[in-house]
């Protein structure tokens, strides 16, 4: 997994390559980092970044008298036209159950619907087409791994999760735990927010069963070094659960060099529909998942006295799956494939630079776990106001950020705080939404400071 290098000083690069020294130095590094002045792109970049922009029809709107600016892609992505196009193209033509049927519509869309799953075979760079299981989303993919590993887990195992996680990646780690006895650690976060290295080195000599791993913090923005957390927790015989959701739209991703077990997302959160998520799976251990739901699609044979599953990857999907969310995944996955090129990675590393020094040269903005290799996410509070106030009053500007605890209660108490605002940028995202939002944001300060 790799991020495009911005050509902006003091950037941290992770690739799957850094060693672990390389990755403290380079946090201790990105910690001393103050303010930098910083310089977007070419107009060649402009000149793309316009282009991309184009293909999105939701951001070309007036709210209230303003153009809308969207900064909140973290919560749910904006879709591309070639996404809305490929699902009501589904609709109006092919529009039949999948598996099932002898009729050329079903065959049509049963066609459609498995060649996605081998997009995502390549687009993960996974060894498998069976390692691809089709979900509701990044949710529902960590239950089916929490659910599924119940018979591997025994009372007093322990389950390590990051201190950062999403409550995706916290709850149904709980759950397994009520029903085995298995105990939960949080991984700590260091003094600058990031994962802390040493302490889970320590947690590691705890033999745990299972770690369960954020890519990027949705509520920071803060990268992990996935591929060297996975590779010291396999060393300790761990199963190991990435959550990719935040990660997908904008990082480079290959599970086999991450060389996790399970890697997880939602379609949403990369121009992708709604309703529709990935679970990656290593496949001799997602062969030995027992399915989190049962039913029709998943069974070889069925009769009153006992039921023989199917194999992977069907065993896990039971029921009608979301047939056309994952067509408009597959048009995604395609528009990333096509779009998100090393320049526009850089260019996205170079807005969010951008976004923080513009907010710590505004003042009185407080910002949290900033470092210039984040990714898509800037989080923070305007002096001591209440995060929702400030939220309610940039979007009385055509601003949207998010507001909240960003569903990650457990980060928000290590940080102290009730909540934040999170401005979250995509690849449509501009330097005039960011030049809006902190025009906006001083009006807001000059309002209630
Ligand atoms: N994990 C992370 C890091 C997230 O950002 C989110 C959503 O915000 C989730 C999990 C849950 O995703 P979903 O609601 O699509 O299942």
């Amino acid at each position: 997994m790799t991020q495009a290098a911005s050509p902006t000083p003091n950037t941290v690069t992770h690739t799957a390559t850094n060693t672990m020294a390389d990755i403290e130095t380079s946090h201790a590094s990105a910690s001393a980092v103050t303010d930098t002045t910083v310089t977007l792109c070419s107009s060649e970049a402009e000149k793309q970044n316009a282009q991309i922009r184009s293909q999105f029809p939701a951001l070309h709107q007036m709210l209230d008298g303003y153009p809308l600016c969207y900064l909140d892609t973290a919560a749910t992505s904006q879709k591309p036209q070639m996404v809305l196009d490929a699902m009501a193209q589904f609709y109006a033509n092919d529009n039949a159950n999948v598996h099932r049927a002898a009729h050329q519509l079903s065959a049509r869309s049963t066609l459609s619907y498995e060649k996605v799953r081998d997009q995502l075979q390549q687009f993960l760079k996974a060894e498998r087409r069976e390692e691809i299981i089709f979900s509701h989303g990044t949710t529902e993919s960590i239950n089916l791994v929490a659910f599924g590993l119940t018979a591997h887990v025994s009372a007093g195992d322990i389950i390590l999760i990051d201190a950062a996680a999403h409550h995706a990646n916290i709850v149904p780690w709980q759950e397994l735990a009520k029903r085995t006895g298995a105990v939960i650690k949080p991984i700590p976060l260091d003094q600058t927010c990031r994962l802390d290295v040493s302490a889970y080195k320590t947690l590691l000599e705890l033999k745990p069963k299972i770690v369960a791993l954020c890519h990027v913090s949705n509520a920071l923005g803060t990268v992990n070094p996935v591929a060297q957390l996975v590779q010291l927790a396999k060393k300790q015989g761990a199963i190991t659960l990435v959550d990719g959701a935040q990660a997908v739209a904008h990082l480079t991703l290959d599970v086999t060099e991450i060389g996790c077990d399970f890697y997880v997302f939602s379609g949403h959160k990369m121009y992708g529909p709604t309703g529709i998520g990935v679970l990656y799976g290593r496949f001799d251990l997602l062969d030995t998942l027992a399915p989190l739901l049962t039913g029709g699609e998943m069974i070889k044979r069925v009769s009153f006295e006992a039921t023989e599953f199917g194999s992977l990857p069907n065993r896990l999907e039971a029921g009608t799956p979301p047939i056309a969310e994952v067509i408009g995944l597959g048009a995604a996955i395609t528009f990333l494939q096509t779009e998100l090129t090393p320049q526009v990675q850089a260019y996205e590393a170079e807005l969010v630079n951008y976004l923080q020094s513009q907010l710590r040269a505004l003042g009185e903005v407080h910002l949290y776990g900033a470092f210039d290799d984040n990714i898509g996410v800037v989080a923070f509070n305007l002096a001591d106001e209440h995060h929702q106030d400030v939220g309610i009053l940039l979007d009385q500007q055509g601003v949207a950020v998010r507001c909240g605890h960003h569903c990650a209660m457990p980060l928000m108490q290590s940080l102290n705080l009730k909540g934040c605002c999170r401005a979250s940028i995509g690849i449509y995202t501009n330097k005039d939404d960011i030049d809006r939002f902190v025009a906006a944001l001083v009006s807001v300060k000059d309002l209630l400071l």
